[in-house]
């Protein structure tokens, strides 16, 4: 088949090696001049899935409430809200359920784990070097950090995910440059999940796609889709392109395109930041990824960088990176590695995501023949990228995932 796939993130890339690797023939669709330009540029870098949880967790409303209106903060508040943000909060609110949470977390490591496994695959097929790094460690500040974190232990328990909470010494000696001057109330380490640049295994992997036959088309715009008889029509900015199947794979865009073809994505486009800078003293540098839960901040090392990311912004309209945001990102680096880096020579980036309210991400078709989706929640794209690109690409084929999608689809939504 002839498969048009809009969007070159590290979804859309992965989804047309998947079905080029399938015998399809096949075009990338991208309006930037290269990929990985968008929401897979700056982002924490963790392939998570056993820490990968939706942002609706028990306890979550009245935590961020908390640090609303703190210096520093996980979340930042600036513009005014709109009805559909109240709408869509809502619908976050009742995901928060302890219940909600469990299946939500379920359906996020089935993805996630397969995902990881296919990526290893790869990496080894193709001797992929990405500045990848492996184990992971989760930060809790304080006991209240630790008691909001126990319904995901209990589930990691019970799916078997190798993890072992470590008090702090031992979170030390895991991480030797880690402040002990910080309180800490204890860790999780998450000693299978990895962190790796995700741009530059979107470009390694683009050049592959390459290799096998898949086409990118650069600095083109999709504005709109069309149903055809026997095929989709897709208008260009500059023309009109024709395939027999297409891959929704545009990220923050996926709503509209599909919103204007009759499909609906319930997401609230929300803001994320992160911070990289050169490491100045290797001695104080982490060796691999941290998240500091109280901050849902993350700290991860990419060879001789270290990149700090977190903060989540709902509303903001531009892509600079205010400076409430650039406080909680320094805060988190010199609280745990102060002497790493100067934190205030970053090169700082800005990316939107598209949160869906239950945090699970959408991989599947939609009320338009052939026709596909797939998006992440927007916390966890880089981990669940290529397992959604592989279902995509055996539903296009017409044939049945390796794992299954019950509540990874569009129809959850009604
Ligand atoms: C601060 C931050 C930290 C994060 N940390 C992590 C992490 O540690 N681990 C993790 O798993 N995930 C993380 N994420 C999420 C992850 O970065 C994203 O979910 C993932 O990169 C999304 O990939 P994508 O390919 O779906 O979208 P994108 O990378 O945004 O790609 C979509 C592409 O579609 C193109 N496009 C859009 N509209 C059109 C159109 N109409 N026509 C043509 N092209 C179009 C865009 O130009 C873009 O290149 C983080 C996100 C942020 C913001």
């Amino acid at each position: 088949m002839q498969v048009a796939v809009i969007g070159g993130g590290v979804l859309g890339v992965n989804t047309a090696y998947f079905l080029a690797a399938a015998g399809h023939e096949v075009v990338v669709l991208e309006r930037r001049s290269n990929v990985a330009e968008e929401g897979s540029f700056g982002n924490s870098g963790l392939v998570a899935p056993g820490l990968a949880a939706p942002w609706a967790i028990p306890g979550m409303p009245r935590k961020l409430l908390s640090l609303l209106f703190k210096n520093e903060s996980p979340l930042l508040l600036r513009h005014k809200l709109d009805p559909a943000l109240w709408r869509w909060a809502r619908r976050w609110m009742g995901e928060c359920e302890l219940e909600r949470f469990r299946i939500n977390k379920t359906r996020l490591q089935r993805i996630g784990f397969y995902s990881r496994d296919l990526l290893e695959q790869l990496r080894l097929h193709y001797h992929l070097e990405y500045e990848q790094t492996g184990g992971h460690l989760q930060l809790f500040r304080t006991e209240r950090d630790l008691l909001l974190a126990q319904p995901a232990l209990a589930l990691m328990a019970e799916h078997g995910v190798t993890h072992a909470l470590v008090d702090a010494q031992t979170a030390c000696s895991i991480e030797p440059a880690l402040a002990s001057t910080t309180a800490l109330a204890g860790a999780l380490h998450l000693p299978l999940d990895e962190a790796g640049n995700c741009a530059l295994f979107t470009k390694q992997m683009k050049t592959i796609a390459q290799s096998i036959g898949v086409t990118f088309r650069f600095n083109s715009y999709v504005e709109q889709l069309e149903q055809l008889d026997n095929r989709i029509a897709l208008h260009l900015s500059a023309g009109r392109f024709t395939a027999d199947a297409v891959v929704l794979a545009a990220g923050i865009a996926n709503p509209a395109l599909l919103g204007a073809a009759g499909g609906r994505i319930p997401t609230q486009a929300v803001q994320g930041y992160s911070a990289t800078c050169g490491i100045r003293n290797f001695e104080d540098a982490p060796l691999s990824s941290l998240t500091d839960e109280a901050y849902k901040t993350t700290i991860t090392r990419f060879g001789n960088r270290v990149r700090v990311a977190g903060v989540a912004e709902p509303g903001a309209r531009s892509q600079e990176v205010p400076e409430a945001a650039q406080r909680t990102l320094r805060k988190v680096a010199t609280d745990w590695f102060p002497n790493a880096s100067n934190y205030n020579n970053a090169t700082l980036w800005s990316g939107m995501r598209p949160m869906l309210p239950d945090g699970v991400p959408i991989v599947g078709g939609t009320p338009l023949r052939n026709v596909f989706v797939g998006l992440d929640d927007g916390a966890n794209g880089w981990t669940a990228a290529l397992g959604i690109g592989k279902v995509l690409s055996d539903l296009v084929s017409g044939r049945v995932p390796d794992i299954d999608i019950d509540g990874l689809t569009l129809s959850r939504f009604g």
